[in-house]
């Protein structure tokens, strides 16, 4: 099975959710990291402009949960 890649966090936690109605057309994936969902179909070029956002805050995130000082 291929990994993922989120498009918005570029995180691998990501899981097919659903199938589109009419079998094949399009699947649906959602990123357990940033909870970002979308479609197999969609235009994700403008999500990309995100990345770096996104990036940061998840690794801010994890730097605050995880330090156990
Ligand atoms: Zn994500």
């Amino acid at each position: 099975m291929n990994t993922l890649l989120c498009p918005r966090c570029d995180s691998p936690k990501t899981e097919k959710v659903s199938d589109s109605p009419v079998k094949g057309k399009f699947e649906v994936f959602k990123c357990n990291n940033c909870n970002f969902v979308w479609r197999s179909t969609e235009d994700l070029t403008g999500i990309a402009k995100n990345l770096e956002y996104w990036k940061k805050t998840v690794n801010m995130s994890m730097i605050s949960h995880g330090k156990t000082e």
